[in-house]
């Protein structure tokens, strides 16, 4: 006999909002009702199951098999199946998280505390829970992706995107979390141990993977990023056809350390006029491309007049390297302008591991933990005096919640079995 390995069993979890406890107990009597309100449920959602490859008739009535309840401390949980494919779909209330004894307002309370801020340890302590538990809660909602659940959420897969790497440290190593952003939603979160272009194309390869699988013929039309040389050279090879932009702000931070050896108030006196010549450019209306080439070939120009002709020339050649990248920003203005949100969420991100180095054991769940963590950035509500106060930013880009209960909406669109 050969050692075949056994391919994974496929999560075909449902959550289900039976509104109460009590309801739930009560249609446990009765299999037709209970198979009907599951039905409802789902066809409220406007979501369909995940049936077996073979399925041709997916969605097609189920019924549930007999016999197949567990007991998970003490609660009795049903099966319902496909009667042509034979999908078994476990049926979980509203009121149990999956494999998990934590009931889901303790899990509501620690998360809402650890996007917040708060140490998972902290976050333990406060809802008298292990510190491991919350960690594995937040890998087990990683386990569904980040493009699955915002189209689940109704929201179209971005055509135009900010693709940046925060570096962090894993221990005493450097590593990078490859991230794609589109608004205010995160739509990758990887991570890399190294910033090589292959490394970025392989992380990144996973959220193009997981679009194309959702919508085949889905292109990038255009993306952003800071200009460093291996991201553009992956997007590259993933999206050939998009145009590639680089951020002027990072530009304009990145103009004195082209000023080697000046001192300091000419640097920034320097920046400040370049800070003056990109607004103008973006003010413009019309020409605005043909409006940079000019400004800059002037100011290379200037800068070799006024503090020498070396500064002009470096200045000069990295203005050839980057410009095309100005461009295409200035040229389309779909082009995501900012990328102020992203820095936000990469800086909170990075918080929560540098608080939880411990966890950065050789397991290697991190890519599950940080897109758990991604999945709250996107779902978890704005606090009451924020703008957009009390909406997430799904809602903030247009997507659409299954209930108004953001835990019971996470519960929902992490289950394995909705496609
Ligand atoms: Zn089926």
């Amino acid at each position: 006999m050969g050692q075949t390995a056994k391919p994974p069993r496929q999560n075909r979890t449902l959550t289900v909002d039976f509104h109460s406890e009590t309801t739930y107990f009560a249609l446990l009597g009765n299999t037709k009702a209970f198979i009907e309100c599951v039905l409802a449920f789902i066809l409220s959602l406007g979501f369909q199951l995940t049936h077996k490859a073979s399925c041709s008739e997916g969605g097609r009535l189920t019924r549930h098999s007999h016999d197949a309840r567990v007991r998970l401390g003490g609660l009795i949980l049903w099966r319902i199946q496909c009667t042509t494919c034979k999908a078994v779909f476990t049926v979980l209330p509203h009121f149990v998280l999956r494999y998990r004894r934590m009931s889901p307002n303790v899990a509501r309370q620690a998360l809402i505390a650890t996007h917040g801020g708060l140490s998972l340890e902290w976050c333990a302590v406060i809802c008298n829970i292990s510190p491991m538990a919350l960690y594995r809660l937040v890998c087990a909602l990683g386990q569904q992706s980040l493009v699955a659940v915002l189209t689940r959420c109704g929201l179209p897969l971005p055509v135009y995107i900010l693709a940046d790497e925060k570096h962090s440290r894993c221990r005493t190593d450097r590593v990078y979390l490859p991230t794609i952003a589109s608004g205010r939603v995160i739509w990758h979160l990887g991570y890399s141990e190294s910033q090589s272009a292959a490394a970025l194309t392989e992380s990144y390869g996973v959220f193009q993977r997981a679009a194309l699988k959702h919508k085949p013929s889905y292109r990038v039309q255009g993306a952003r990023t800071d200009g460093f040389d291996s991201t553009t050279r992956s997007l590259r090879t993933l999206f050939p056809g998009a145009r590639l932009g680089y951020g002027l702000r990072h530009a304009l931070n990145k103009l004195p350390s082209k000023l080697i050896g000046l001192s300091a108030p000419v640097r920034m006196g320097l920046r400040s006029q370049f800070h003056t010549l990109l607004y103008r450019c973006r003010q413009r209306r019309s020409l605005r491309v043909v409006a940079l080439g000019q400004r800059l070939r002037h100011f290379a120009a200037h800068i070799a007049t006024a503090v020498g002709q070396e500064h002009g020339e470096r200045v000069r050649n990295w203005f050839q390297d980057k410009k095309a990248g100005w461009y295409a920003v200035l040229a389309d203005p779909k082009m995501p302008a900012s990328s102020t949100l992203l820095d936000q969420a990469h800086n909170a991100i990075d918080r929560k591991l540098f608080m939880m180095k411990g966890f950065h054991h050789p397991g290697r769940r991190q890519e599950a933990f940080l897109t758990g963590l991604a999945h709250l950035y996107n779902l978890i509500p704005y606090q009451r005096r924020a703008l957009n106060a009390g909406q997430c930013g799904v809602e903030v880009e247009g997507g659409r919640w299954p209930t108004p209960d953001w835990m019971l909406n996470l519960q929902i669109l992490t289950s394995g079995g909705f496609r």
